[in-house]
């Protein structure tokens, strides 16, 4: 009687499996993978990731451009 409550349909066990996405390597559900899931194509994450480190980088110089500037001006404010 508990076996029947329990019993899930062959095509609705496989969708609740879960799986990996072969492009991503996100684990989701079959049911998500198939019909919910948005994979960014690896050239777009890529790009982000690039941008990304990019803009770190950047950010990096600028905070090192404001240390200096920093150092510059306490430098002539001791003077
Ligand atoms: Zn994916």
């Amino acid at each position: 009687m508990d076996d029947e409550a329990k019993y899930v349909p062959p095509c609705r066990a496989a969708l609740s499996a879960k799986v990996t996405c072969d492009a991503c390597q996100k684990m989701l559900t079959l049911h998500s993978l198939r019909y919910r899931h948005r994979c960014t194509p690896m050239v777009d994450r890529v790009r982000r990731l690039t941008q990304e480190a990019q803009f770190a980088v950047q950010q990096r110089a600028e905070a090192t451009l404001e240390a200096e500037r920093a150092s510059k001006y306490a430098h002539l404010i001791n003077f």
